[in-house]
């Protein structure tokens, strides 16, 4: 069985975020929340990248928009560990549209427009698993333990 402390997802400050030099508060968020960093680097996205990474949504009205903000500007990708972390980064980014996103969220306290919403979050353990693949090679990922662990689990 795999360890449930060993969840992982993908998470990607957007090209607003980073503008508005919100890369360090989101990291905080989840480093104290408990959650690990495996991976993390600032890059600017090729637009294959991005329509892959969006592929789902292709038929949607937004998408070629949706492609072209997250191409406006360098990206901040991250790869978080610990248990539940996808459900639990989705609930600590918010709901998709600002405005329905409770205060306290990332989304809800820094945003308000769909198309600027400041941070992407993988939706399932198996897009994670995509995602997490599409952004990051092997190498990236850090294999490490916390030190004083035992004070989170
Ligand atoms: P989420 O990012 O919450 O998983 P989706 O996967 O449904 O949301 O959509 C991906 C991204 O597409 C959203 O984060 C948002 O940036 C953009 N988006 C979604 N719906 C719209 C819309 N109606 N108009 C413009 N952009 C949208
Ligand atoms: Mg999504």
């Amino acid at each position: 069985m795999t360890d449930p402390k060993a969840e992982r997802t993908f998470l990607a400050v957007k090209p607003d975020g980073v503008q508005r030099g919100l890369v360090g508060d989101i990291i905080k968020r989840f480093e104290q929340r408990g959650y690990k960093l495996v991976a993390g680097k600032l890059m600017w996205a090729p637009k294959d990248l991005l329509m892959n990474h969006y592929k789902d949504l292709s038929d949607k009205p937004f998408y070629k928009g949706l492609v072209e903000y997250m191409a406006s500007g360098p990206v901040f990708a991250m790869v978080w560990e610990g248990k539940e972390v996808v459900k639990m980064g989705r609930k600590m980014l918010g709901a998709t549209n600002p405005l329905q996103s409770e205060p306290g969220t990332i989304r809800g306290d820094y945003c308000i427009d769909v198309g600027r919403n400041i941070c992407h979050g993988s939706d399932a353990v198996e897009t994670a698993q995509r995602e997490i693949a599409l952004w990051f090679k092997d190498e990236e990922l850090c294999d490490y333990e916390f030190a004083d662990k035992k004070w989170v689990y």
